[in-house]
Formats: C-alpha cells, structure tokens, sequence
C-alpha cells in the first residue's frame, strides 16, 4: 500500500513515523473479505470513529472500521497528542527560565534543541499509537478497512474495490483546518495543524493566526522555545469564548512569555517575501508589517463531508457538518454521525462520549441525547484555563439567576507554593440554591480541577458537598472546596448566628 497519500502528515520520515504508520496505517495491511451484513458499518477511524466500532464490536456487534488516513484521526496523529509533547517540552523550558525564583541557579541560561522536541513527541506518539491501531481494533472483534468509505446505496458502502452491506452506519469523519477568507492566503505556504508537527527546526519568527485554544496553546509553546510571535486576532483579547478577565489571566502570561498579540486585527494582509511571509495587520489602531519565517492558521475547521456519497443516502448536510439530532439520528434513519463531523464541541472526549450515545440509539433502540452531556472542556496554556456548564452570560440569556462564587488561587497555600497563584476557580449557582450550572477554573492545572466540577453537576452534587469533602491539604484542588466553605459561609444567617451565640452562651 503506498504511503503518498499520508505525506505531509508524517514528516520526516524517521523510525518513529515509521512506527506510527506501522500502527496505524499499515503498508502491508490487507483488508478483510466483508461479512455477508454488518450491524454497523463506520466511516473514519479517529476518536468518534474508534470508540463507536470497538463498543459495539465489545456487545457482539458484528461491525467493520473504514480509514482512510491514519486510525486515531486527528487526536493522536496531528491534534491531541502532538499538541501536548509540545507544550510539555515548552514548560520545561518555562520550568528552568523560572528557575531562579526558586533558588537553582541554571548559570548558562536556557537553550533549546527543537529538533530533539520534536523528536520526543514523535516518539512518544508513536509508543501512544498501538492503542489505536489497525491490529488492535482487528484483534479486538472489528473488521478493519484502509481505504475512502462511501454511501453507495440504502445499505451499502463502497471501499477499496469491496462493498460492505450495513444494518447501520456512522459517519465519524471529523473535521479539517479550513482557510479562511484572509487577502493573499492563497498564495502564501502556510502551515495547519496537519503539517505544523512536522516542523524540524524552529522559526525564527512565527505568524500565527488565530488565538482560540490551538493558536494560544502554541503561541505561547513556540514563544517559550525563542521563535518571535505574532499572534493576530480579530476580536479582543484572546480565547473569546471564555470569560474575560479568565482569559486575561492567561493573556498576560502569554505576554511575559514574549507573544506578540495582534488582537482587534483589521485589514490582515499576506504575501510571500523573500524566506517566508509579509505579514500586514492593524491592531489597536497601529499598524503592523512583519516578516515571518513560518505561519499558521489555526482558525476555523471545515466537515469532512466531500466524497462520501451523502447525496446518495439522503443524509443532510452544510458547511458545519452533518446534521444530527439530538438521539444523533441523521435525516437517513439508518445512518448515525458522532465527533467533529457533527459537533459543535470538538474535543476528543466529546466525540468519544458521543460515540457511546451512537452504539445505544443505533444498535439497541436507546434514546440516549447529545443534549445530556455534560461536557467540560480545557485549553492547556500556562495558566490552563477550563470550563464546565454554563458561563454567566449564558445563564443570563435563557433568564436563569445566579449566585457566583470566586476564589482567588493566591487563597490556596499549594498554588502558592508552586508560585501558581495566578488565575481562579469561579463557580456558578442556581440563585439562593447550591445547584452548580457552571465553573471556570483558571490553574496550572485546571484542565484537572475542572473534573470535580463536571462530576458535580453530572451527580447533582451541590457546592455545600463539595465544601464538605476533604480535599488532601496542601493541593490545589482545594481550591474546588474552599468555594464550597464561601458558599456554606453564606448559608449562615444573621438568625442562625444569632440562635448559635445564644446557645453558646448559655453552654459556657
Ligand atoms: C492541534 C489540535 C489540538 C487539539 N487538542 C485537543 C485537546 O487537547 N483535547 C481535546 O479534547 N481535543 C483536542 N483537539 C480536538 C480533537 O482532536 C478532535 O475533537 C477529535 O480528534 C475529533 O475526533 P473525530 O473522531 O470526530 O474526528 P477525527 O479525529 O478528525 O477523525 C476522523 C477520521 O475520519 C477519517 N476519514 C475522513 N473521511 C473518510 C472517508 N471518506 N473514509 C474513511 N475515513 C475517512 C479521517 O482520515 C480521520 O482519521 C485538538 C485538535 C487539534 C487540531
């Protein structure tokens, strides 16, 4: 089987993306003779994709996996996994460049060897990959198939030359980096994050467009690794989906790691120069015109809707995605959709418990709905910041009142200690209730804290629960309960104080 397809995902070509490949889109991988009927049939093998045909494949389902790239989709291969080796290896250099606050003195400073970070994470993706491999799923019960899935009639799948009959099927293709309408884009190379882990060697300067989670997270990554920043946005701030003085907490840390944000961008112009790109913006009224090695767009994700015969089977589409309901029905009855394709959470977990929901409702008549997720979510900056539920503005809008309650890090003797006192664990409630519709956790390790709250809302656990339960001292998780103490605070009335004065007067 040749590997041209895959380029440029795999770059450079070394032992660890041969191991990758080896895994997870084997060259010599021979796909199976089909069974006479599937129960379930599912095209694209990331997290949606993966889960959905394992689970089912686990309940004695007879089902078959359609890829056509690289199992594991976009988390392990160019997303998730990726991602995060990086912005380990960018803490590091964070660690040893605060080092002195801590008393270690590092006396030759901090240099970066880039080639071997981007060597650490291909190696440690490749170990990750034999979890989402074509072996694997095949030795777990689910009949493997490399190649292009497409709906050629009511109940059939074309692939590789074979034809899969299905009872059901899933669309679990995901999504792409989209370009969008940007002046001279098109004729600019840029980088997305298909072909951004391919880098070998660090630009020097880097234009990165888009300060959403995947722009800010390396944003701030390739500023700790001494690449010069620009990070252009077009609204205030970055991270616009988050609170604002959250994402002003992680704004201010990017800014003393060196990013440049151009944010409130106007008029963003790019042509090729000689090495690299123009790059032409106005932000805040100034006027900005710089030269960078390499850019990267990180705004926007488009369906990957193209070539699977959608039109065929009556399943409906535009340019967000499938379209679903909320049992994740498509307008085909007989074909479901979980994951990016279908979603406006794009976050592996979600796709992952969405794909749960599909194996219910499709295999066994269930009437599990999207819409009882509760989904958290994490951008995994320096502070992290993270969100579960309902923001302010949100509950504001569908006119539901609430109590909030906000506890600085710096109340937190762990966070302290770690020198992480910047950001906050912010908890809304039900008005005069302790019912949690929403938290934003703004640590170190907030996309850790965030759980607790998630668990909360998904148990109906209230914060004078949380407040309740013994929480290790010193952690920053404390944090979580120590919201809960300034609820019960609340709770304790000028009468109840009074009732609890007399009675200890009385008993002295
Ligand atoms: C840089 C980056 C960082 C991210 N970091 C995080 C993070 O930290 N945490 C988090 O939760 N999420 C993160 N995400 C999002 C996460 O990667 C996605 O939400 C997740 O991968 C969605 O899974 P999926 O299965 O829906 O789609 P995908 O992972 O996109 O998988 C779809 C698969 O379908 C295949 N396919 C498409 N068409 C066909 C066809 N016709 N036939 C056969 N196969 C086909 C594709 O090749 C692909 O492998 C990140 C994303 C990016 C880009």
């Amino acid at each position: 089987m040749s590997q041209q397809p895959l380029q440029p995902l795999v770059q450079p070509w070394d032992a660890h993306n041969q191991k990758l490949v080896s895994n997870v889109h084997p060259a010599d991988w021979k796909n199976p003779a089909p069974a006479p009927r599937y129960n379930l049939v599912v095209i694209g093998g990331g997290t949606a994709g993966l889960v959905s045909a394992v689970g089912a494949a686990g309940l004695g389902a007879k089902v078959a996996l359609i890829e056509k790239h690289l199992m594991g989709g976009d988390c392990l291969n160019v997303g998730c996994v990726p991602s995060k080796a990086i912005i380990r290896a960018a803490r590091a250099v964070a660690s040893v460049k605060e080092a002195g606050e801590f008393g270690v003195n590092v006396p030759d400073g901090v240099s970066v060897d880039f080639g071997r970070v981007m060597e650490r994470m291909r190696r440690l993706r490749a170990d990750i990959s034999p979890h989402d491999s074509a072996k694997r799923f095949s030795e777990l019960g689910v009949d493997v198939f490399i190649g292009a899935g497409k709906f050629t009639g009511p109940d059939t799948i074309e692939v590789g030359g074979q034809t899969l009959r299905f009872s059901k099927a899933v669309i679990a293709t995901g999504a792409r980096a989209a370009a969008p309408a940007i002046p001279g884009l098109s004729e600019v190379p840029y980088l997305t994050n298909e072909t951004l882990f391919s880098l070998t060697e660090l630009p020097n300067r880097i234009g990165i467009i888009g300060a959403g989670p995947i722009g800010c997270e390396m944003a701030q990554s390739f500023a700790r690794f001494g690449s010069e920043v620009y990070l252009v946005e077009a609204t205030h701030g970055i991270l616009p989906r988050e609170d604002p003085d959250a994402a002003n907490i992680v704004r201010e840390q990017m800014a003393r790691d060196g990013v440049n944000l151009l944010c409130c961008g106007k008029d963003l112009k790019l042509a090729k120069a000689p090495g690299g790109v123009r790059l032409q913006v106005e932000s805040h009224g100034k006027g900005y015109d710089v030269l960078v090695d390499q850019l990267l767009v990180a705004v926007g994700r488009a369906p990957n809707v193209e070539g699977l015969g959608l039109e065929t089977v009556g399943v409906a589409f535009d340019k967000k995605g499938v379209k679903v309901d909320d049992r994740l029905q498509t307008t085909n009855p007989r074909i479901y959709a979980c994951g990016d394709i279908c979603s406006p959470y794009q976050f592996t977990h979600a796709a992952d418990f969405m794909a749960r929901i599909v194996i219910q409702n499709a295999l066994f008549k269930g009437r599990a709905k999207v819409s009882s997720l509760i989904i958290p979510w994490a951008t995994y900056t320096s502070p992290e910041i993270a969100h579960v539920g309902l923001y302010e503005k949100e509950a504001q809008a569908k006119g539901i009142e609430v109590d909030t309650y906000t506890l600085g890090m710096d109340k937190v003797d762990r966070a302290i200690l770690d020198g992480e006192t910047e950001g906050f664990v912010r908890v809304h409630v039900r008005k005069g209730t302790d019912q949690i519709i929403g938290a934003t956790v703004v640590a170190g390790h907030a996309g850790d804290m965030i759980s607790e709250l998630t668990l909360a809302i998904k148990g109906g656990l209230g914060l004078k629960t949380i407040g309740a339960t013994i929480h290790p001292y010193p952690t920053q998780a404390e944090a979580g309960r120590k919201v809960g103490d300034l609820y019960n605070r609340t709770r304790l009335t000028p009468f109840v104080r009074k009732l609890m004065g007399a009675w200890l007067a009385w008993t002295r």
